[in-house]
């Protein structure tokens, strides 16, 4: 017999709700998917064909599940969403059609008219100026020891809110797509960059997405990255897990290819790891569950990446149990993005001061290991900040200010927080051009930055 001293109290039963996972054939209801069965649900093959393009495919998708009146916000949408459109057969199928104007998934792919904010007056296409630390095609090199690889333009789904809308996807109508390298010949130059630069130890590729990478590119890649001695870190970025999981249950050329590049890189003591980019507690179903696992018993660590978006994962109950549910299927939470200052998606960010509230909610409950960082990428190429690091933060106004000493010594660098965020008092000064020149100029004062020279956006 144990003897309790301090009994605490047994937990109640919603705090088990994170192991809940949506299970059998939940596309069923789907009338396009009312006769696919398990095998052909799991073929990414299946799933890549079947992804969601253009409002007819919605339509056709789901024909009246949902609402004429959204399919026609939707088509409206999809003319001017500055992204292309692209959605899995599995996200298609986890989407509430009875409420999707809420809906976490369909907020993140499906644009609607309906919901679209006017641009804040600071919003660019390329917010995190990752074109100016770009030193060859296709390769960032922001840090002192790392680097950004993006040998794709491609991914498996296309987000509404990608920070790389100026280069990822087709061209839409609103934005002729900036081109990055993106053929074996084209990569040659990135990785000859990458070994004339003995301080890059580290290297994310990202894109793009790795899941659109054939086998033997993510070899070659991976091989000739490895090959680099200086090079001791990789990254292989991927949604794909989040959207898509079925490929490492059913695409075994791929995985085994991925596999490879991590055996091989551990017997040269490389570490190579997944990143991975889940948003919403909803992504993650028993499929998920069974392809990470897959993924855990080959012994490749997988972290997380989220976004913090308005609707989808910015009410700390729901982050907590995102968080939660990632450690549940053996995958670390690394970072929550701020939503980057890109066009056309204002209705999806959130305010600084969300991002502080989420984070003091989620920090505490469970590992440490497993608690992401939340962090807002300074605009204008400042690097990531944890969010609480700002010099000034003026809430009523929304404007913060960042430093980011061993990035880009001496300057300051601001988000703004979304206007429709604010009070109706602030809206107001905001629609005056001088009154908000005059907001930005007392915050950066306010920062201790006397030379505005200074002030990268
Ligand atoms: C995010 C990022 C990295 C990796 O940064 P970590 O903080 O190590 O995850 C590297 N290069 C660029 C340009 C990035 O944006
Ligand atoms: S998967 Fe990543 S790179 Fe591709 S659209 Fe989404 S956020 Fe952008």
């Amino acid at each position: 017999m144990i003897e309790i001293l301090h009994e605490k109290p047994a937990a109640p039963p919603e705090t088990f709700a994170y192991r809940d996972l949506v299970g059998g054939e939940f596309w069923r209801h789907i009338p396009a998917y009312r006769d696919v069965d398990e095998t052909m649900f799991l073929d990414h093959l299946w799933q890549q064909r079947h992804s969601v393009k253009t409002p007819e495919e919605l339509l056709e998708t789901i024909r009246d599940l949902a609402s004429p009146e959204f399919i026609r916000d939707a088509e409206l949408g999809f003319k001017r969403a500055p992204m292309a459109v692209r959605v899995s057969p599995y996200a298609i199928a986890l989407v509430d059609w009875k409420d999707p104007y809420r809906d976490p998934i369909r907020r993140q792919f499906i644009p609607v008219a309906s919901a679209l904010l006017p641009d804040h007056p600071r919003l660019t296409l390329d917010s995190l100026h990752e074109q100016a630390d770009s030193p060859v095609p296709g390769l960032v090199h922001r840090y002192v020891d790392k680097a950004l690889f993006l040998p794709l333009t491609v991914c498996p789904v296309y987000c509404r809110f990608c920070t790389r809308s100026y280069a990822i996807g087709p061209d839409t109508e609103n934005v002729d797509k900036v081109g990055l390298a993106k053929t074996p010949r084209q990569w040659h130059d990135a990785f000859a960059y990458i070994a004339s630069r003995p301080e890059l130890e580290d290297i994310v590729i990202s894109g793009g997405d790795a899941y659109q990478l054939p086998p033997k590119n993510l070899e070659l890649i991976g091989s000739a990255l490895l090959d680099i001695p200086h090079v001791r870190r990789m990254r292989f970025a991927t949604k794909g897990p989040a959207i898509m999981p079925m490929k490492l249950i059913s695409d075994h050329a791929w995985v085994d290819a991925l596999t490879a590049i991590v055996d091989r890189g551990r017997t040269m003591g490389k570490d190579v790891v997944v990143h991975t980019h889940f948003n919403a507690p909803e992504e993650i179903t028993e499929i998920t569950q069974r392809a990470l696992r897959i993924l855990f018993e080959r012994g490749i660590f997988v972290r997380n990446q989220s976004v913090l978006i308005r609707g989808v994962n910015d009410d700390p109950e729901r982050m907590q149990r995102l968080v939660k549910r990632l450690g549940y299927v053996h995958v670390h939470a690394y970072y929550v993005y701020m939503h980057d200052m890109v066009k056309g998606v204002e209705d999806l960010r959130t305010t600084i001061q969300t991002a502080v509230d989420v984070e003091k909610f989620v920090r505490g409950s469970t590992a440490g290991f497993n608690t992401p960082t939340f962090v807002c990428d300074a605009p204008g190429g400042g690097g990531k900040r944890d969010v609480h690091s700002y010099e000034r933060y003026d809430r009523e106004n929304g404007i913060a200010v960042y430093a980011a000493p061993s990035v880009k010594p001496g300057k300051a660098f601001i988000y703004f927080d979304p206007i429709d965020q604010l009070s109706p008092a602030a809206r107001e000064r905001w629609k005056d051009e001088v009154v908000r020149e005059e907001m930005i100029h007392e915050a950066l004062r306010n920062a201790g930055v006397r030379d505005e020279a200074l002030v990268v956006a």
